[in-house]
């Protein structure tokens, strides 16, 4: 059997969520095929940035159910930092902790109320023509035909191989691990970030460990480390969880895990996000922040981006998608990825955190990279800082990918 709508969407995820909101809310037909059941769980550390909680407002998703988020506490070695999430005037001030299971099941169940008809325990393939052009969706119960393929599947697997939209294999990617974890300390209006964290040999990784509060007696407990650093294949990170753990256990007096901790893969770039017929978006796209891990706000922001120029121009959509992106974002993960590998290098790294949480002032355009909070178009300090990054960085790029697996 073969139906016909104006959106297909492969994956529910918060990108996937959003895309499918935004145009049937709109008026479009769209087909969101999942291959989990509703309220499936996603590894993740549940942290919404400012930026996450604008793109969820401009969905219309009440926060209710989250717990509400005033900043962030740097921590690099002995400093501490305690920073307010900033006024932007784009953003607002304060971010959230959600647990996976409830934000994209809120986001989903949105979607179907919004018109948008949703398939469970479906499994997606992108359909190509002959003349490489995407066309539809196949799945286990038929074939569905679409004006548009929006593929938000996550971190690169079958989907991203038959679109050719895999990870660039030469820029950097992450691994991160999480638990819960029982705590007093569960409705803390911080998230927190430690930057220096060694591995059970004393090691320092590049990435950091974080005490994410969900306000419902839990904390999200997690760490993640960057692919830049030495070793990286030989990383467990059962035991980086374990010697963060023994960190924290003091001043966030944890009980013990709640369940297994789990790890996922980080994709920081792709080497396509668009073609005839069909765009990539979210972690699909490579859109994480490399240097920290987040892309909830990406996958909302892209998905709303990918819904409104199909509805503009179907014709169009996916070559405005892409260029709308690559100024949105590209100048800012290029320098983020190049940063990957400064900080692969431990005596840059512990240098550069230092510096980072050092000085208020250099503290508070951290907070603002940390925060999502800066992009191609951000003015003032923060922006601007970003911009001479790029620049300079681009400089060193050469020097730091070749030495760093000597470093
Ligand atoms: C340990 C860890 C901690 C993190 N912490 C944070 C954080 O605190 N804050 C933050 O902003 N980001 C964080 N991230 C990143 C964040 O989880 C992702 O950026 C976010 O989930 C991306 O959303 P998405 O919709 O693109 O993909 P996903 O959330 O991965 O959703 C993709 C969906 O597609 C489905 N799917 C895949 N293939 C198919 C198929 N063929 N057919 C049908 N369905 C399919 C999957 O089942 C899944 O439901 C973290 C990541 C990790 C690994």
């Amino acid at each position: 059997m073969t139906e016909r709508v104006d959106i297909a969407v492969i994956g529910g995820g918060p990108a996937g969520a959003a895309t499918a909101i935004r145009a049937a809310r709109a008026g479009a037909s769209v087909i969101v095929v999942e291959k989990g059941s509703h309220g499936r769980d996603k590894i993740c550390g549940d942290g919404l940035t400012p930026r996450a909680v604008a793109a969820l407002n401009e969905l219309a998703i009440p926060l209710d159910g989250a717990h509400h988020i005033d900043g962030l506490r740097m921590i690099a070695g002995r400093q501490v930092r305690e920073l307010p999430w900033p006024e932007t005037g784009r953003f607002p001030s304060h971010g959230a902790v959600w647990p996976r299971r409830r934000l994209d099941a809120a986001l989903i169940d949105a979607a179907v109320e919004a018109g948008a008809d949703v398939r469970f325990e479906t499994a997606g393939d992108p359909i190509v023509d002959d003349d490489g052009r995407v066309s539809g969706v196949r799945t286990a119960q038929g074939d569905i035909e679409a004006g548009l393929v929006v593929a938000a599947t996550g971190a690169p697997g079958a989907v991203a191989r038959t679109l050719g939209a895999e990870r660039d294999p030469n820029e950097p990617f992450g691994l991160a691990i999480r638990a819960y974890v029982e705590s007093p300390r569960h409705d803390d209006r911080h998230l927190e970030a430690c930057l220096t964290i060694r591995d059970e040999h004393g090691t320092w990784i590049p990435g950091y460990g974080w005490m994410f509060p969900c306000g419902d007696g839990t904390v999200n407990i997690g760490v993640g480390a960057l692919s830049t650093m030495k070793g990286f294949k030989q990383l467990n990170l059962n035991r980086l969880l374990d010697s963060y753990r023994s960190l924290v256990a003091d001043s966030w007096e944890i009980g013990p895990n709640l369940e297994r901790p789990r790890a996922w893969r980080l994709p920081m770039s792709a080497v396509k996000r668009h073609g005839p017929g069909w765009v990539a978006i979210g972690d699909a796209a490579g859109l994480v922040n490399p240097m920290n891990g987040e892309g909830i706000d990406y996958g909302l922001e892209s998905g709303m981006l990918a819904a409104d120029l199909f509805l503009d121009d179907p014709a169009t959509a996916p070559e405005r998608y892409d260029r709308q992106i690559g100024e949105r974002f590209d100048g800012f993960l290029r320098t983020g990825r190049r940063f990957a590998f400064v900080i692969g290098h431990p005596w840059l790294m512990r240098t550069g955190l230092r510096f980072a949480v050092g000085t208020q002032r250099i503290a508070d355009i951290t907070l603002q990279v940390m925060g999502n909070l800066v992009d191609s178009s951000t003015p003032g300090a923060a922006g601007r800082t970003m911009r001479v990054a790029d620049r300079t960085l681009a400089a060193a790029d050469p020097i730091l990918r070749k030495t760093r697996a000597r470093a």
